[in-house]
């Protein structure tokens, strides 16, 4: 289960809403809470990060054999979260007590359910927040985790109900 703040989900939301139509990513800092009955991680604090995606990450891919698309508008359905700003919020991290926990970032136009990229990219031990952004408002965030076959499993959420979109007439 992730737990989540009302600030801090709107800390991502407004992040989310910011780059759109492309998509956001960040790093989630935090607590990991694990006992026989549950596994709780407790979201602390929320570095928003650029998205690094380009064609030398397309190139990188390629070398492990990973295709993934090359139209020019990529980071529109594409994140990719420069090493050097992981290493950097792991070092953070560590300084004040936390680990990483977790990444989040957003689908423009798309619910939020990982893509088979997404997939292919996660890492087992990290909770994936993707976070629905349709006409440049957040209508849906949700969490994933990888199963031992690699595969995502939603994980719970506990948090705060999503603004609703309000409609302008
Ligand atoms: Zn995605």
């Amino acid at each position: 289960m992730l737990i989540l703040s009302a600030a801090h989900q709107q800390a991502i939301q407004t992040h989310a809403q910011q780059t759109y139509p492309e998509e956001c990513c960040g790093i989630l800092l935090g607590r990991l809470e694990r006992d026989e009955q549950s596994n709780r991680k407790i979201v602390l604090e929320v570095q928003p990060t650029q998205n690094a995606w380009s064609e030398i990450v397309v190139a990188d891919l390629a070398v492990l054999e990973i295709a993934v698309s090359r139209h020019p508008n990529a980071r529109r359905d594409r994140y990719w979260i420069d090493p050097q700003d992981l290493l950097k919020a792991q070092r953070q991290a560590r300084d004040l007590g936390l680990q990483v926990i977790g990444i989040y970032h957003s689908h423009p136009d798309h619910p939020a359910i990982p893509s088979e990229t997404d997939r292919l990219l996660a890492w087992p031990e990290y909770s994936y927040l993707i976070l629905s952004v349709e006409q440049g408002q957040v209508t849906e965030l949700l969490s994933w985790q990888l199963n031992n076959a690699h595969q995502f499993e939603s994980e719970e959420i506990q948090t705060e109900a999503i603004t609703q979109k309000t409609c302008h007439s």
